[in-house]
């Protein structure tokens, strides 16, 4: 089932940013469009009201100069010239009696406002009044103003024009509009869709790898943004998780493999001794072999849970002041036998007053790991060194010898948890040695590596800080 119809459509992601950027675009343009209209409406009443105080002005000036009658003719005719249902004039005495007037059979409607007048006496010259005709529904501004003592102008005119314009003004902006949301919410879809679809495409490899393919990688486009960031991390985390799973399989196959053979060779030993074994010496033998090899196993066993606590730090390491001379040299003093009897020739090479804060039990298990190495892979007449030096707060202790060598396809691997070079099978060995130097060294900070040329030697450094972190 596709994963868009899994989740309805009103729950995606894609729909709901849709529906915010339509939404927040809806809501920007709303107030724009409020913003010009008040803007538009505020202009077209100060024109019109400079319209109408114009007229006064002219009113008056003609008042001032030929007398009321030429005002009166001046009204009827002002009137006609602009359209008798556009604009009307009305001189009214100082109780609002209108005493003359243009042509108001279209005006009938409209009387004198009283509160208006009482106004302008007051003192506020001009006054402005708004009022709509009920029947026509059309909108009239009208002013007020002291022509001369005596005589008031009442003069209006139409706002119908403005109205029509606004009213077209308003058509256009929702059927604009309308489209604009429309294509809008559009390119938002497809851009909220495109960007989900990376998301999406992990969540399919996510599904599939659940399902049990683990090779599976989400592709990566070459977009360079956040989602490919995604893409690359997540791929990188499966890389990981499969490495792991590899090295985990292989590692339970070689613990099987390396329990196998002790746990067959005491049986195999048992059953002779059950059917063949008579004698009480015979008993003694398979119960000694029987000891050897559970030695063997439990040795195996304990190095692998010492592996797992060193690395994960559950056994939290003590923090002494270590005499490194004093440690290397017993540790080379402790080793001497056996490198006597191998023909091996040992030495030491420490500077005296070599000092390190650290687990001593750990470092001197490290030790001899690499020292027990660089004896069994090193053939008789050979050399062995164990040298330490400081460089700034660091301290490096190797362990050279002119033994067999490692070959270069070996090399990275001898880390591993039971990895062994096919020529050294014929020594006894586990293969966890230097997996355990390793998880040491790192519990201390520190790191090891190792060099070598084969049928040359080897060297294996580990570099410690003097002051291990806690
Ligand atoms: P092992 O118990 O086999 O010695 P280690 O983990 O200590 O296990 O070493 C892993 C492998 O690395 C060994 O089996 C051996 O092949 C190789 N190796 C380690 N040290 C040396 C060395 N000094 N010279 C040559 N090969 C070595």
């Amino acid at each position: 089932m596709s994963l868009r119809k899994r989740i309805s459509l009103r729950n995606t992601l894609a729909f709901r940013l849709t529906l915010w950027y339509a939404g927040i675009f809806t809501i920007s343009s709303c107030i724009a469009f409020l913003l010009f209209y008040m803007l538009i409406t505020s202009w077209i009443r100060d024109r019109t009201d400079q319209e109408l105080l114009d007229q006064v002005n002219r009113f008056s000036t003609l008042l001032a100069a030929e007398g009321v009658e030429a005002v009166k003719n001046g009204a009827v005719i002002e009137a006609q010239a602009a359209g008798v249902k556009k604009v009307f004039f009305r001189l009214l005495s100082l109780n609002g009696q209108a005493f003359s007037s243009s042509n108001m059979s279209y005006w009938k409607d409209i009387n004198v406002n009283g509160t208006a007048i009482k106004e302008l006496l007051r003192g506020s010259n001009p006054v402005y009044e708004n009022i709509t005709i009920p029947d026509r529904k059309e909108e009239v501004r009208i002013l007020y103003a002291l022509l001369s003592r005596s005589i008031i102008l009442q003069v209006g005119q139409a706002m119908e024009s403005y109205s029509r314009f606004l009213d077209a003004f308003k058509g256009i902006f929702i059927a604009t509009m309308t489209l604009l949301i429309i294509i809008a919410a559009g390119i938002g879809w497809f851009m909220a869709r495109r960007a989900v679809s990376g998301v999406e495409a992990v969540t399919w490899t996510a599904q599939k790898i659940s399902g049990g393919t683990l090779e599976e990688r989400v592709p990566v486009k070459t977009r360079g943004d956040e989602i490919d960031q995604l893409a690359i991390t997540f791929n990188q985390m499966l890389d990981r998780i499969q490495t792991l799973l590899t090295e985990i399989k292989e590692m339970s196959d070689n613990i099987a493999h390396d329990l196998r053979s002790p746990i067959t060779r005491i049986r195999g030993t048992a059953e002779v001794t059950l059917t063949t074994g008579k004698s009480l010496s015979e008993y003694g033998s398979m119960a000694a072999s029987t000891i050897e090899e559970c030695d063997r196993l439990l040795d195996m066993i304990n190095t692998m849970l010492m592996i797992s606590k060193t690395e994960s730090g559950v056994d939290k390491l003590s923090r002494e002041e270590i005499n490194l001379q004093g440690l290397v040299r017993e540790a080379c003093e402790l080793f001497e036998p056996t490198a006597e009897d191998r023909g091996v020739t040992l030495s030491c090479d420490v500077p005296d007053g070599s000092h390190l804060v650290g687990d001593t039990r750990m470092i001197q298990r490290m030790l001899s790991n690499l020292l027990d190495n660089a004896i069994k892979y090193t053939p008789s007449e050979g050399l062995v060194n164990v040298s330490v030096s400081e460089i700034d707060a660091q301290v490096v202790v190797s362990v050279k010898d002119t033994g067999c060598g490692i070959s270069p396809n070996d090399l990275p691997r001898i880390f591993e948890r039971f990895y062994r070079c096919d020529q050294s099978r014929s020594q006894a060995g586990i293969g966890l040695g230097l997996s355990l130097a390793r998880a040491i060294a790192r519990a201390h900070g520190g790191e090891i590596t190792a060099t070598s040329t084969p049928n040359q030697g080897s060297t294996f450094t580990i570099t410690l800080p003097k002051f291990a972190k806690k």
